[in-house]
């Protein structure tokens, strides 16, 4: 009901609802451990729910790794690198990461509704980005399995040989596929942790794994809280430690493994400057400035939250994005005309509505459509702040959510100044005609990278990674494959 209001008062017609079924998916009740090919209770018996956040249902319980539990996992990566992955010849391990690439694409259909019940981000995206992706991973690495020798020339690689992954729930199967591709494709085993949230489509692809014939131990899913993951990080018996989250864990993380021969990349948050010009496209930016923010309801470390516009085309642009948002649907994730799907969790709803109101406090102009939203689940409309200082939180922190903050500049020096003024240095967009600007910027913004005249754009040949606080090392790429080997 609360959906059908949202859609009259926003286009003046209605979208005849168009979910997404799920019929074709199959779920267990209660997922166990992945360790050593098999699936095992974990040891102290205990499970916790994954709830649906568009509907506050429990979809399934998952297993709660304790330190036995990811001894177990080491134990079985170790021997299954030492025994059997290392041995193989790498076109063979490539022929394996081949076979999970094709029959991901297989069940790709299932993986997608998965992701959007687990994680509450639309099916659209799930279905046409995150998936897709994935898979895309898995080939393009599969591909350099056989060709270390040309990835790096004249030189040695070896795999470094057990390495701990743990990753966040905003791109769950995503930043799986962007850990345990790589990893596999370099010689190494894997222990991967998701997160608590999101756990469901790692498990799929457990099963995926499983089916796949790759030997057991070659890749071990244990799922849990941040103590499975702290004890993860902790082991001894770990080569590398691959890292994606929070920058307050990455820290905890870098100290856990300083002063120990542990290898470690961290991919943490970030606060990127989209940055428009008075000469861009206006239009197509305003496209790039919603996608910047919106796609996945801001849960990207990568989002172009701090939106700086040239004074002269200020209005405009606020005027058009203020128009363009009142035709966003939010609500159900399934739904295929939705474009803003349900928030990870109610901690997280709650972490955003308060910087909605240390935003207000602040005394930013506040801006949300009048949109209606469904009664259950965690959602939240899109938001804006304009007039927004540079020293204000809400410029400053990372929200994580649907909230935009915009401010104006004149000249470039000024908005290179502002953009780099940030604790992070993950991206940046750069909207204008002028070639030479965009070279001039991108050589100056202090962000692992940097898009122009779009934004958001992922490709598995491409290196993804930041400076300063967003963290260190790159995932993607040749980059990527380097962060899996010992070069000699
Ligand atoms: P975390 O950084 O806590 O979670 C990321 C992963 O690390 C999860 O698998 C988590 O497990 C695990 N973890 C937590 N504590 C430890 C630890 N001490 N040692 C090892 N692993 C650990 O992110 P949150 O989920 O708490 O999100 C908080 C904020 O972080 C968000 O609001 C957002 O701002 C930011 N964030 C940024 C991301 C990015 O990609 N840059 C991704 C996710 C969050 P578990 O989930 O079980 O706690």
């Amino acid at each position: 009901m609360a959906k059908k209001n949202q859609q009259k008062k926003v286009s003046g017609w209605e979208y005849s609802p168009s979910p997404e079924s799920t019929s074709h998916i199959s779920l267990k009740k209660r997922y166990q451990l992945y360790i050593n090919g098999e699936w095992v209770n974990p040891t102290g018996e205990r499970y916790f729910p994954s709830v649906n956040p568009a509907t506050e249902e429990v979809i399934a319980e998952v297993s709660y790794a304790d330190q036995t539990d990811v001894d177990k996992a080491v134990i079985a990566a170790r021997k299954a690198y030492e025994e059997v992955w290392s041995k193989l010849s790498s076109a063979e391990r490539g022929k394996y990461i081949y076979r999970i690439a094709r029959m991901m694409q297989e069940r790709a259909r299932e993986l997608a509704v998965i992701e959007t019940m687990d994680g509450g981000k639309p099916i659209r995206e799930s279905r046409d980005i995150d998936v897709p992706l994935a898979c895309n991973h898995f080939f393009y690495y599969a591909g350099w399995a056989d060709k270390l020798e040309y990835a790096f020339p004249n030189r040695k690689a070896k795999p470094l040989g057990v390495v701990g992954q743990i990753i966040p729930w905003n791109f769950p199967l995503l930043m799986a596929a962007w850990k345990i591709a790589p990893a596999l494709a370099a010689g190494n085993t894997v222990v991967l942790k998701p997160a608590e949230t999101t756990s469901l489509t790692a498990l799929k692809l457990a099963e995926i794994i499983h089916d796949s014939g790759l030997p057991p131990g070659v890749v071990n899913i244990v799922t849990g809280f941040g103590d499975t993951g702290a004890a993860i990080v902790n082991h001894k018996d770990i080569n590398k430690i691959a890292f994606t989250g929070s920058t307050d864990v990455g820290k905890i993380i870098q100290r856990a493994v300083a002063g120990t021969s542990k290898k470690l990349t961290l991919e943490l948050g970030g606060k990127s400057a989209n940055i428009i010009f008075e000469d861009a496209p206006i239009d197509e930016a305003v496209e790039g400035i919603i996608n910047g923010i919106f796609f996945n309801q801001g849960h990207v470390c990568c989002a172009g939250s701090r939106l700086f516009v040239q004074e002269s085309v200020a209005d405009k642009v606020i005027r058009k994005l203020k128009h363009r948002i009142s035709s966003l649907k939010v609500g159900d994730p399934l739904d295929k005309n939705t474009d803003i799907g349900a928030i990870n969790s109610k901690a997280q709803l709650e972490t955003i509505r308060k910087y909605i109101e240390i935003g207000k406090r602040e005394g930013a102009e506040f801006y949300q459509p009048d949109c209606a939203i469904p009664g259950t689940g965690y959602f939240c409309p899109p938001t804006l702040f304009s007039n927004v200082a540079q020293s204000s939180i809400i410029a400053q922190e990372e929200i994580f959510g649907p909230v935009l903050t915009i401010q104006t500049f004149r000249t470039v020096d000024e908005v290179l100044q502002k953009a780099n003024n940030t604790p992070y240095g993950l991206a940046a967009g750069v909207w204008t005609d002028k070639g030479s600007r965009i070279f001039n910027l991108t050589t100056k913004l202090r962000a692992g990278v940097v898009w122009a005249n779009t934004y958001n754009k992922f490709d598995p040949a491409s290196p993804f990674g930041g400076y300063k606080e967003s963290g260190f090392g790159r995932e993607g790429g040749l980059h990527g494959l380097e962060a899996y080997v010992k070069l000699s």
